[in-house]
């Protein structure tokens, strides 16, 4: 079978000299590819008039109603995805973190988009900036979509993961993705892709597919595409400094080997939970997907006094380590994803050794139902390093495999010093009961490490591991790890769209993001807005209270109804020696009931629910005697699609009689589309 790739719509085959892919365990020919002949200038085109076009039409919120109902057709098709990865070497439970690990993070993208981006197409970043006196002039930074296309770059170690975790921001961010998966395993990644078509899901330009090389695709990029690319060093500096990349100052997020570290803590001793907790993440890491993992553990640092006993526990774990076809449900680890992978691995394998010694990991390899000479594989390898400080190779070398190297320290300041000689990592965990010394380990290595993970006996069970990048948090590392960043939630987002500072007045702002700005028009003060449905409610529909004076009764009041008797509102003489206040005042949370007092309207109507309060603030106290008035202003609006309702923000301030501003905050509500809620009350 020849690979096909997915150009405008249409699925091309290429020409011209093909790669073999093959079966990781047996060598059987799977599939051939090629992309010679391909048309990419076409492909850019396509993304960028159609795709880019098509998604930015769409708000967050209705791209983000894509993912999940993708994520929901991907969970139902799965299997004949799992069927499929055992030629890549993978074990089910490795597939389960590449295919379901895959989907699960386009369900948590979509859940994102939905709650943490506006249903528009223009997120905010920060506050208004106040830019001259009198408020008429102010700032705020936006971001809006990139007009170009997301090429995606992908390595071949998780073939679904790799490409679903780079498409779910990229369409969030309404920018379409041409993707290039590494050509060993694109026949996973290609049928992956290939269901994304068939659900019809995606708007037309959406996705595109290359099944072999990039040809000249690089010669026609521009500063409005960006250039994600998980794999090697060595490619990521060829390609980040491809004449095109750096003339148009292409966007481009590195994800590079990297050599990832362990540290066990000096408080960690044999016996301890952390002990038996370390030991088995280290030999999880070596052999869930044969190690070839980007962010598996190849320093195991530990304190020298506890060395033997952590060599020998790990080799007792190894031993019992089944290995062979990945197909065979007592098999827990399967081979490397090709032969030319295992001559790579054995080859950088063969360079650590010339420093550590090897405690296990030699000799004939036991394998169940399968051929050592067809296959992959390697055994999984445990190296030794005594002398840490005068090795290089155990600072320099990733054999990309089942390989760790247990590495003794002294003291934590030198454990943090060999973690750091990986010059820049992807992930570091420390297995500690200690908080003291664990925060001085995270501290340490911060500066070097993308994501830092602490495990001990209270979090264990709960623990998402060490090697497991969670799409909620960043994937990525400084230096040698690529100086990217991937996922971390929206910042993922983010990276494909373009950040603007816009200056102007109040309603300009308010007309630019569809977010009402504090000092823009007011509309329609003669209807209160509760009165008014979901889709009546306007941007900037104001509605301004009459005047309650605050007495002594109300505080005392509230004082007996809530139990807060804190001195300032109940004592006057104490409260006198108070700076602030110099006298009682009223409490907080009632000039917030009071407010409600003022501006809610009671009869039935299309306001459903009251569901909160953000950025509230107090700025001036009020004592027995002042009045108070309010104002509430409509300033977002986001419907919850298909739920008959939707979320409406108010700016809200309440003043005093002096007009001075004493409490600032949003409200939030659930607003009807219809004008009353169909069910009668209960
Ligand atoms: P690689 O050779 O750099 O390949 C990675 C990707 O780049 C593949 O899709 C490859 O396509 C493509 N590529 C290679 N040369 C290219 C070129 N001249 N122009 C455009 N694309 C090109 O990496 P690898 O050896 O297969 O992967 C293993 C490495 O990836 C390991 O070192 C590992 O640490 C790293 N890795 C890092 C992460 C991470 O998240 N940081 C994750 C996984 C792996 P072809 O397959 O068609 O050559």
């Amino acid at each position: 079978m020849q690979l096909q790739s997915f150009i405008a719509g249409h699925w091309v085959s290429g020409i011209g000299r093909m790669s073999a892919l093959c079966d990781a365990t047996t060598g059987e020919l799977i599939a051939n590819a090629s992309s010679e002949g391909l048309d990419f200038s076409a492909m850019l085109e396509h993304a960028r008039r159609v795709g880019g076009t098509n998604l930015r039409r769409l708000t967050f919120h209705e791209r983000a109603a894509r993912l999940k109902a993708l994520a929901k057709y991907l969970t139902e098709r799965k299997e004949a995805l799992y069927d499929l990865s055992y030629a890549t070497g993978a074990t089910r439970a490795d597939a389960w973190i590449d295919i379901d690990g895959g989907i699960g993070t386009l369900f948590v993208y979509a859940s994102k988009g939905m709650k943490e981006l506006p249903d528009g197409r223009v997120y905010l970043d920060g506050p208004v900036e106040s830019l001259a006196k009198g408020g008429n002039f102010v700032g705020q930074h936006i971001y809006v979509s990139l007009e170009g296309a997301a090429v995606h770059i992908n390595a071949f170690n998780f073939p679904v993961w790799g490409m679903l975790e780079k498409l779910a921001p990229a369409l969030l961010a309404g920018v379409p993705a041409i993707v290039k998966p590494a050509t060993a395993t694109a026949y996973l990644a290609a049928r992956a892709f290939r269901q994304i078509v068939e659900s019809g899901l995606l708007p037309e330009g959406a996705v595109q597919l290359i099944c072999g090389g990039v040809g000249d695709l690089f010669e026609h990029l521009t500063c409005q595409d960006v250039i994600a690319f998980t794999g090697s060093a060595s490619t990521a500096r060829k390609l980040r400094t491809h004449p095109r990349v750096v003339d148009r100052a292409v966007r481009f997020t590195a994800e590079t080997d990297s050599l990832n570290s362990s540290v066990l803590g000096p408080d960690a001793v044999t016996g301890t939970p952390e002990f038996d907790l370390f030991v088995r993440e280290v030999v999880r890491e070596m052999t869930v997907k044969a190690g070839q993992k980007c962010t598996a553990i190849r320093k195991a640092i530990v304190p020298a006094g506890e060395c033997a006993a952590v060599l020998e526990a790990l080799r007792a774990a190894l031993a019992k380590v089944v290995i062979g076809d990945p197909r065979a449900e007592s098999v827990r680890m399967g081979p490397l994803a090709s032969l030319a992978q295992r001559r790579e691995v054995l080859e950088q394998l063969a360079r650590l050794q010339r420093e550590s010694a090897t405690v296990c990991g030699q000799g004939e390899l036991m394998l169940a139902g399968a051929d050592a000479e067809r296959g992959a594989f390697v055994a999984p390898t445990l190296l030794h390093c005594n002398d840490p400080q005068g090795a290089q190779a155990v600072h320099e070398v990733e054999a990309f495999g089942p390989v760790s190297t247990v590495v003794p320290y002294r003291t934590v300041d030198e454990a943090i010093d060999l973690a750091r000689r990986g010059e820049g990592s992807l992930v570091g965990s420390v297995f500690s009961a200690d908080d003291a010394i664990a925060a001085g380990l995270v501290l340490g290595l911060a500066p070097l490490h993308g994501r830092i993970l602490v495990v001990n006996r209270h979090c264990a069970k709960d623990s998402t591991g060490h090697g497991s990048p969670l799409p909620h948090l960043v994937h990525g590392g400084p230096g040698r790890a690529g100086g990217g960043e991937e996922l971390g939630g929206i910042r993922g987002v983010l990276h494909y769209m373009q950040r603007t500072a816009v200056q102007g007045t109040p309603d300009l702002l308010t007309a630019v993001t569809g977010r009402w700005v504090g000092g823009s028009r007011e509309l329609d003060p003669l209807v209160h807005p509760f009165r008014k449905t979901f889709g009546a409610v306007r941007i900037g529909d104001t509605f301004r209270s009459g005047e309650r004076e605050v007495t002594l009764e109300d505080i005392e009041r509230f004082a007996a109804l809530s139990g807060d008797h804190f001195y300032a509102h109940m004592d006057e003489a104490a409260a006198r020696r108070n700076p602030l206040f110099g006298g009682r005042v009223a409490h907080g949370y009632f000039l917030i009931a009071a407010a409600a007092g003022l501006f809610v309207d009671p009869p039935l109507g299309p306001v459903l629910a009251n569901y909160g309060i953000d950025g509230l603030r107090f700025t001036q106290p009020i004592r027995p005697g002042d009045r108070i008035r309010v104002r509430l202003t409509c300033k977002e609006k986001s419907l919850r699609i298909g739920q008959g309702y939707g979320e409406v923000r108010w700016d809200t301030q309440i003043t005093n009689h002096n007009g001075l501003t004493v409490a600032q905050y949003d409200v939030l509500t659930m607003v009807s589309e219809r004008d009353m809620p169909d069910a009668p009350p209960p």
